[in-house]
């Protein structure tokens, strides 16, 4: 039988939204990446002029907040529509600065709690890819499927750099690594929820694994790779 809720984990930029985002399209199933929600809890905060450093506040604005996640309302190469409190805020989520603030912002409990909440409402109905950092581990530790997607930091670097120079933005191959290296060592670190694989995850190491490779290991998991093959232009 098909697995109906699929957690896919892993480290930033190591292809686990993308590998996400087209599984639940080729399934037909409800796509949630949930490193939007701490996007956008720490966009709100920065937005509304409060300390990051302050807990107690940042916790309490973000227990209030409206967050919505939606299928792309621009075709303006977003993977989703993210609204707080009816703004979209789709691209100033991706910003340095939200960049910068979000892995401290996550790594406070009671935000984790108020989103995670949120996350396993999405989940309850199955039928569903979700992607994040505790996925399999927390938020649904039931899943049917889980993955856990990595890569090496410099490849992973290279990647966002190249997303990075592509979209206009001036930033160092340095500045990139730097900044993964750092996400990297507070979300594995933290306290509360930190990024590991869960005991029973597959690893999927995509250092040298063209997208198509990608591709074809994981749908080897959910159905077997010879079906992928027969739709591989569901990839274009
Ligand atoms: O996946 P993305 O890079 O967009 O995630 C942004 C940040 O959100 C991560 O660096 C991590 O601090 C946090 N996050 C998390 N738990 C998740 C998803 C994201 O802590 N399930």
């Amino acid at each position: 039988m098909r697995p109906s809720t699929i957690a896919i984990d892993g480290p930033a930029a190591s292809g686990k939204s993308t590998i996400g985002f087209h599984l639940a399209r080729h399934l037909g199933y409800l796509y949630l990446d949930t490193g939007v929600l701490y996007r956008a809890a720490t966009w709100a905060a920065q937005a509304q002029g409060v300390d990051i450093s302050d807990e107690a506040s940042v916790t309490s604005l973000v227990r209030g907040l409206a967050i919505d996640v939606v299928p792309p309302t621009i075709a303006d190469g977003r993977q989703c529509t993210v609204r707080v409190d009816g703004i979209d805020v789709s691209w100033e989520i991706r910003s340095p600065r939200v960049e910068s603030a979000v892995s401290p912002v996550s790594a406070y409990p009671g935000v984790r709690e108020s989103l995670t909440q949120r996350m396993r409402e999405i989940a309850r109905n199955g039928r569903v890819v979700m992607v994040g950092r505790d996925i399999g581990t927390v938020v649904i530790p039931d899943a049917d499927l889980k993955l856990y997607v990595t890569a090496s930091p410099e490849e992973r670097a290279s990647r966002r750099h190249l997303e990075l120079q592509a979209s206009g933005k001036s930033v160092t191959y340095a500045q990139v690594l730097a900044g993964i290296r750092e996400r990297d060592h507070i979300d594995s670190h933290r306290k509360a929820a930190p990024l590991r694989p869960a005991q029973d995850a597959v690893l999927v190491d995509t250092t040298a694994l063209s997208m198509e490779a990608m591709f074809c290991e994981v749908e080897k998991l959910v159905n077997g790779c010879s079906e992928h093959q027969q739709h591989q232009g569901a990839y274009a």
